[in-house]
């Protein structure tokens, strides 16, 4: 019982935030996660007011010999934020941001879901690129990468982290920026959470204002030649349109024709902001050369785009996401995402395919940054999504194949915020590559030698890792 631990008492004496122990009634909902198949059960959960309260939770795990996990906006699809046993740094009473509009950055606190930073920075006609589902932590991704519909155009989140304040594992508080720690703030792009606690970032904004959104469907049996389509287009993609393609098990929304509702299908999504006659233009052509049985256009404020898909992967529900990168997607292999997604044993599953490269592969963004694979040109997603636990078993097996049945010579790596439970540690350093991995190593076993953050994809410190 963590109450009766030596040094409860004063952290309770100097902790802001409210401490949440097994016994008290809050205790339940608050370990609750998005990915509703982890029940796991913390020893504390502290709810972090501010860096100092991070800084004295930290001091007091480790004084108890207390594991810890840290929660941003608890999405994470593995459940990295929760751990049995272990003092949970949550982050989720932190999330002002602050917009400096002349020098154009944002300050936003470690503990922001996406829709925070943008409902901050969009009433001045900027926005850092992030994902696109806007409950989603800006911790979680933005350590690890992070992706959505501007990457293509300015690159991922993890490039316009300028500075980070970090509360390290000894408990002390520091800076990194160019200036000060700069091989921190490098790791950080990219690095995960191994290098501490993030209790602010500095993020770089761009200018966005309206966007232009174009969905088109298609029957299943279309997929293939639809896919053909694209993969010659893709390459020829302006940096300011964005693709996904998307099969889904049983498709139903109001806008799709009776012929559609309720079958396996396949939806294009282009997303380019509405003032680029390029990228509005290519996602029109693109249209043209896929004729589909029905879509819609939509002009729509940034901000508006970044949550029209909430309700598609609503936070309770039980997930299980297995993802790669792929050179190519040949035809044996859309053929076999077909085949899965025919077979999904839950409707609410699915299968997304989008082509990165753009600003996300420039050489300038992979020298500043620990973030590995810039230069995989797609990356398919396999989310399983289901509802009730005997359910659990045939899910997780269908998502599994649905990536191990796709043709090896095609696939390579995974993005590191779409690892499985089963990845964090095994496939870690192949992921990052022997280089980026060996420099990781080194700052590792700089802020953090003993491993005390490693609920993470966790990267051991470099006399470990040797
Ligand atoms: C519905 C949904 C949509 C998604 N869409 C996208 C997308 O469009 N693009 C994309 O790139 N990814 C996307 N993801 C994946 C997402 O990037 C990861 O799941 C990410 O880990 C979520 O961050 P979080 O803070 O919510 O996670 P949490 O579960 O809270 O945290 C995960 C881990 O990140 C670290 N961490 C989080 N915050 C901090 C912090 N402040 N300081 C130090 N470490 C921290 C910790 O190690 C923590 O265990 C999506 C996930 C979901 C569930």
């Amino acid at each position: 019982m963590v109450s009766s631990r030596p040094g409860i008492g004063h952290l309770r004496w100097v902790f802001r935030g409210s401490l949440i122990e097994p016994a008290d009634g809050a205790y339940d909902a608050a370990r609750r996660i998005w990915n509703g198949i982890f029940d796991r059960r913390p020893a504390l959960i502290a709810r972090c007011a501010d860096a100092d309260d991070t800084s004295a939770v930290l001091k007091f795990a480790t004084k108890s010999g207390l594991p810890v996990s840290v929660r941003g906006g608890g999405h994470n699809v593995a459940g990295q934020a929760l751990a049995d046993g272990a003092v949970l740094i949550d982050l989720s009473l932190m999330r002002h941001v602050e917009v400096d509009r002349a020098r154009r950055v944002a300050d936003a606190d470690g503990g922001c879901l996406l829709r925070d930073l943008d409902s901050a920075t969009t009433p001045h006609g900027l926005a850092c690129p992030v994902g696109v589902v806007s409950h989603t932590g800006l911790g979680g991704l933005a350590l690890g990468g992070g992706y959505g519909w501007l990457a293509r155009t300015w690159g991922l989140t993890c490039d316009h982290i300028v500075a980070a304040q970090v509360v390290l594992a000894d408990g002390s508080i520091v800076e990194a920026s160019d200036d000060s720690h700069p091989d921190l703030l490098w790791a950080l792009r990219g690095g995960g959470g191994n290098f501490g606690v993030v209790t602010r970032f500095t993020l770089r904004l761009r200018p966005v204002g309206t966007m232009q959104y174009r969905v088109a469907a298609y029957p299943v049996d279309a997929a293939h030649d639809v896919m053909e389509t694209w993969r010659s287009f893709a390459p020829h993609q302006v940096d300011g349109v964005h693709v996904m393609f998307s099969l889904r098990p049983r498709y139903e929304d109001d806008w799709l024709p009776a012929s559609l509702r309720g079958s396996s299908c396949l939806t294009l999504t282009m997303v380019a902001a509405d003032d680029d006659d390029e990228g509005v233009e290519q996602a029109a052509e693109l249209l043209g050369k896929a004729p589909s049985a029905a879509s819609i256009v939509r002009r729509l404020p940034y901000e508006e785009l970044q949550s029209l898909d909430d309700d598609a992967e609503p936070p309770g529900r039980r997930y299980f996401t297995k993802s790669c990168y792929l050179t190519d997607v040949p035809a044996d292999m859309t053929r076999h995402l077909i085949e899965s997604i025919v077979t999904a044993p839950s409707p609410f599953s699915s299968i997304a395919v989008e082509y990165w490269r753009g600003a996300i592969a420039a050489p300038n963004a992979s020298a500043a940054s620990a973030f590995p694979n810039r230069d995989a040109p797609f990356m398919c997603t396999a989310s399983a999504a289901w509802l009730h636990p005997q359910d659990d078993s045939g899910n997780c097996a269908w998502a599994r194949q649905a990536i191990a049945g796709l043709p090896s010579q095609s696939v390579r790596r995974t993005y590191t915020n779409y690892m499985s439970p089963d990845q964090l540690t095994s496939h870690v350093a192949q992921t990052y590559g022997a280089a980026l991995h060996r420099r990781l190593a080194r700052v590792k076993a700089e802020y953090d030698p003993g491993n005390l953050f490693h609920s993470n994809p966790n990267v051991l410190p470099a006399r470990e890792a040797e």
